[in-house]
């Protein structure tokens, strides 16, 4: 290997190993800190939150610690084994040996990506069992029997295929036709596939796995419409969705734009709130919207995708890239695939480190939608709404402030109902 190659190998490993030392180091501050504040209630909740459901909440917060440990051990290993113990490399050559790679170059590049989408997904599998059918299982939320676990896992692969391989095809073609620029194109083409499919989630995609219907109920569908018209909102927005069929955690969320954008309460959560309580959420999600932090997201990640395209431009064009992940690049063949695969396998391992700031961003929009759901209704019904949301969840009520500041996308309960100004 020439010294670019080493220099690079030695960055990447650097990166991996500092990664996992800071997630190390994190997990074992939020276990211990959590462990600590088990056996009491913090003042602040004593007469909202039994010490039977705070403890519950700390062991589950455990159980997900412990759990993300496991992932990164095997999410590591995985890491090395498809770059330096060289899994891509045997993969490459393995569909080089099929001959495709002359006459059908475009095809051979997909049955590359395929392959590795395959064999990642696979491994994914026992984890993915493991957390649903014993850690969820555990705690009395998973409602999941194997049967729909298995129809999920056969419908989200259908999807990913049928919506995966046409833009993988697309980028791919862009890459070996577009010239010295493709990246640009290959860009464009990247955010016009995102706000397709930010139209089609909630329109066709989340339909195949839930039933979303409008609100039932008749005089909190009038509160409801009252408080969507006085936001300059469509009433045709507010959608229930049938979360109890897989899971007893509760949420709301919002999401889509234009015609397509909705309020989505699970059916757990609705069973949970009283009229008022309703309003505050939905007032909340509705805080999203005028605020435009879907808008901002967006724009954000144009310009993110940017910055990583042209970063993929330039990186696909060096040796260097490859042979200090463990790869070589063919000469007589297109290599855009691998690039792209590295370059998949390479962005998580430097971009945790910036992570903390997309999580920073998204608190601070967590507190300006409260603000805005206070001013349109009572305070104190989100503060008791997000105690209810708190609790059916599980979430620990003392986590470790660092660890919070580094990985929460909502502020902490403490935090949030505090901001509030409503005794928790
Ligand atoms: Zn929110």
């Amino acid at each position: 290997m020439d010294s670019p190659s080493i220099a690079f190998t030695l960055v990447f490993c650097a990166a991996v190993l500092l990664g996992v030392l800071v997630r190390l180091y994190l997990a074992s501050r939020q276990v211990r800190h959590v462990a600590q504040h088990r056996d009491r209630v913090p003042a602040a909740f004593a007469d909202t939150v039994s010490l039977q459901a705070h403890q519950k909440a700390a062991d589950y917060t455990l159980a997900k610690t412990r759990l993300g440990m496991l992932e990164l051990a095997l999410g590591t290993v995985v890491l090395l084994g498809w770059t330096l113990l060289g899994g891509l490399a045997a993969l490459q050559s393995w569909i080089q040996g099929w001959g495709w790679t002359q006459d059908h170059p475009l095809l051979a590049q997909l049955a590359l990506l395929a392959g590795f989408a395959l064999i990642g997904g696979l491994l994914d599998l026992p984890l993915s069992l493991y957390a649903t059918f014993r850690v969820e299982e555990r705690f009395g939320f998973n409602k999941m029997s194997l049967g729909l676990w298995l129809s999920d896992l056969l419908k989200g692969t259908l999807v990913t295929v049928l919506i995966g391989l046409p833009i993988a095809a697309l980028i791919l073609w862009l890459m070996g036709s577009a010239g010295s620029t493709w990246w640009l194109w290959a860009w464009g083409a990247w955010m016009g596939f995102n706000l397709l499919v930010l139209v089609l989630y909630p329109t066709v995609i989340a339909p195949l796995f839930n039933k979303f219907e409008p609100l039932q109920d008749d005089s909190l569908q009038a509160r409801v419409t009252a408080l969507m018209q006085r936001c300059g909102f469509s009433a045709k927005g507010l959608f229930v969705m049938d979360g109890s069929k897989r899971s007893a955690h509760a949420n709301a969320y919002f999401t889509g734009f234009g015609s397509a954008k909705r309020v989505v309460f699970y059916d757990t959560l609705l069973k949970q709130l009283s009229p008022g309580e309703v309003d505050a959420v939905l007032a909340h999600e509705l805080g999203h919207f005028k605020h435009k932090h879907i808008v901002q997201r967006i724009v954000l990640m144009f310009a993110l995708s940017l910055a990583g395209f042209a970063l993929l431009g330039w990186l696909s064009q060096q040796v260097w890239f490859y042979t200090g992940l463990g790869v070589r690049p063919s000469l007589g063949a297109p290599n855009d695939a691998l690039a792209l695969l590295l370059f998949l396998l390479v962005v998580p391992v430097f971009g945790y480190f910036v992570s903390p700031l997309s999580a920073r961003l998204s608190r601070r929009h967590e507190f300006q939608a409260d603000a805005y759901a206070c001013a349109q209704t009572r305070s104190q019904d989100l503060a008791s709404a997000l105690l209810k949301l708190y609790k059916d969840n599980a979430s620990t009520l003392t986590p470790d402030p660092v660890y919070a500041r580094f990985y929460y996308s909502h502020p902490p309960a403490s935090e949030r109902l505090a901001r509030l100004g409503a005794p928790a």
